[in-house]
């Protein structure tokens, strides 16, 4: 039995990686947050309910886990008790269930408005970003002087850092962007506010991953975002504020590579990305509708139209390296219902102006649907033909397939878990 199986989208985010984290949560008994903040957005729907997470990890639906948020992901305090009392009022019960570790940097309502006021800025050079205050709580943590979960307990030396901390942002949001400061009283409210309610969940988070580890529990860590969007071997400048590859997991759980036995890598039969960057498979016009519409690529955090693209086998040939991955999650494959002519990308070459192209190889649509299939073998033809061609260029085999939103619209070729 794998008892450390990692989930990692590889694309730029938005993989449907919600769906595959609460099916694969029947399997384990704790579901951990490595990194990112509330800027994820999972889309859940159990039993045709729709329920979207930005913060705590999807396993919260079921019952018999734990859900962890590691010390890489910046917290925002009201957020996560918005999200759990959201989650109450839904029925779900929550107590107990969540444990957040003492090394998550806190988000104040002052990296809100740098964040918002940088974007406005930037104007045809903004980033996309969610405006959430993420970017600019892990700048803070980068430059030694953000505010930790476990500076709460401190309350004395807590204050005497937030005031330095909303010294320094409110001189940047007065003099440089030319909007209103951020009161003391507001930030006291969004952190210390919350300290009692808090103080329940806090945990040594590596030292629960490693006891749970030797007890043989099983545990899933549940990446946000995509591959293509860490910071470090993303799009640059186009990326999110984290790492999102695998290796994040050490840094943001304290967990080591050797405790990790199985890395899937969701990937959407197509490509979407949200807001600016490069993408070299984008496409417009009636492919552009099409998947846009039956895929429903809308964020689910800010409701943001995406771009859409034909499949990047070149991209993810590099990021299943970057991941070691050992398998593959093929989603939205029913989003290709219809098309007559599918084009997977194998190589990019660059054009005269130093645009990167994409090449092309060109494969048949099926007839019919594949909406809802749960078994390969009823699968057309022309669809397993597709995917053993993704499997082909990228090098790893597929061993989910995702047919549908619903939990039971799945092809399990081997459980990760088993
Ligand atoms: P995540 O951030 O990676 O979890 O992605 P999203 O939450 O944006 O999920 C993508 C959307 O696709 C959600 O609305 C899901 O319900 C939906 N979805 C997931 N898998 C499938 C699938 O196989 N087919 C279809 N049609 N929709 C899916």
């Amino acid at each position: 039995m794998n008892k450390s199986v990692v989930l990692i989208g590889t694309q730029w985010g938005d993989e449907g990686k919600g769906k595959i984290v609460d099916l694969l949560t029947l399997h384990a008994s704790g579901v951990v947050r490595f990194q990112g903040g509330h800027n994820a957005g999972h889309t859940l729907v159990v039993e045709g309910k729709k329920t979207v997470l930005h913060l705590i990890p999807s396993g919260i639906l079921h019952e018999e886990v734990t859900c962890m948020i590691g010390g890489g992901v910046v917290l925002s305090l009201p957020h996560l008790f918005a999200e759990i009392n959201e989650l109450e009022e839904a029925g779900v019960n929550v107590a107990g269930r969540v444990l957040v570790s003492e090394k998550c940097s806190l988000i104040l309502p002052s990296h809100v408005e740098l964040d918002l006021a940088r974007e406005r800025k930037l104007e045809e050079k903004k980033i996309g970003t969610t405006g959430r205050g993420i970017g600019p709580a892990y700048e803070d943590k980068v430059a030694r002087r953000g505010l930790r979960v476990k500076d709460l307990l401190d309350e004395t030396s807590f204050l005497a850092q937030l005031k330095i901390n909303l010294d320094y942002h409110n001189f940047i949001l007065e003099k440089y962007y030319g909007v209103s400061p951020v009161g003391l009283d507001e930030s006291l409210d969004s952190t210390i506010g919350f300290k009692d309610k808090l103080l329940p969940m806090i945990d040594d988070i590596s030292k629960e991953l490693r006891e749970r580890r030797s007890e043989g529990k099983a545990t899933l860590f549940e990446g946000a975002q995509g591959s293509l969007l860490d910071i470090d071997q993303g799009t640059y400048p186009f990326v999110t504020s984290s790492n999102t590859n695998v290796g994040a997991i050490s840094g943001g759980c304290g967990v080591g590579p050797k405790s990790l036995d199985y890395i899937l890598g969701i990937t959407k039969a197509y490509t979407t990305r949200v807001g600016e960057g490069p993408f070299p498979t984008e496409v417009d016009g009636l492919i552009a509708h099409h998947l846009s519409s039956r895929g429903k690529e809308f964020g689910s955090t800010t409701g943001r139209p995406r771009r859409c693209g034909w499949f990047d086998a070149n991209a993810l040939k590099e990021v299943a390296q970057l991941n070691s991955l050992t398998a593959l999650c093929v989603t939205k494959l029913d989003v290709l219902d219809g098309l007559d002519q599918l084009f997977i990308c194998t190589d990019y070459k660059e054009s005269s102006n130093g645009e990167v192209k994409p090449i092309y190889e060109e494969m048949s649509g099926w007839k019919g649907s594949v909406a809802g299939v749960k078994s390969k073998s009823k699968l057309p033809p022309e669809a397993i033909s597709y995917l053993k061609r993704i499997e082909e260029l990228s090098g790893v085999e597929i061993d989910i397939i995702s047919t549908g939103p619903d939990r039971e619209d799945t092809i399990i070729e081997n459980n990760p878990f088993y």
